[in-house]
């Protein structure tokens, strides 16, 4: 057995420890638990490294707004084309002045949603802005349709501000 207070290695009937005399009679049968495990050279080197104190900026949720924008955008561009072009319209004045007063929103979108697909593929501060001004340009060349392109634009705008804060 082994003695409880310094660990040294008794012979099973003594009554005291021949290390440091300490009495084992009330404390037999007991197996010494070291206080201290000594660290190992293996465990010290593979503790990771301090975590830095800055962690690089991502721009994972930045991308997952303008892609959001970009699909919403193109999805609403895709109704304005199966409205205009689904063929249920007439071809009278009405119909061809609609489709004219529709023009310039209809090509506000287009350029937003390129611009916001390409601000997406390139994280691009400059074209983030660029699509978040043709969505506004759409939401006030067609004030009646602002719902379908104030999220893009409002989106598009926030990926422009926290890609500036780089
Ligand atoms: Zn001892």
């Amino acid at each position: 057995m082994y003695c409880k207070k310094c660990g040294s290695f008794v012979l099973s009937d003594a009554k005291y420890c021949n290390e440091c005399g300490q009495r084992l009679t009330d404390q037999l049968e007991s197996t010494p638990q070291p206080a201290y495990q000594p660290q190992t050279y293996q465990d010290m080197i593979e503790q990771p490294p301090a975590a830095p104190s800055r962690k690089p900026k991502s721009y994972a949720g930045t991308a997952i707004l303008l892609l959001i924008a970009a699909g919403i955008g193109a999805y609403y561009l895709y109704y304005l084309y199966q409205n205009i072009y689904g063929g249920s319209a007439g071809s009278g004045l009405g119909t061809m002045l609609a489709q004219a007063l529709i023009m310039p929103h209809m090509a506000a979108v287009s350029l937003a949603v390129i611009l916001n697909i390409f601000a997406w593929l390139a994280l691009s501060r400059g074209l983030s802005l660029a699509s978040a001004i043709l969505y506004t340009i759409a939401i006030v060349s067609m004030p009646i349709a602002w719902a379908n392109t104030v999220i893009p634009a409002v989106l598009c705008y926030i990926a422009f501000g926290t890609l500036g804060s780089k």
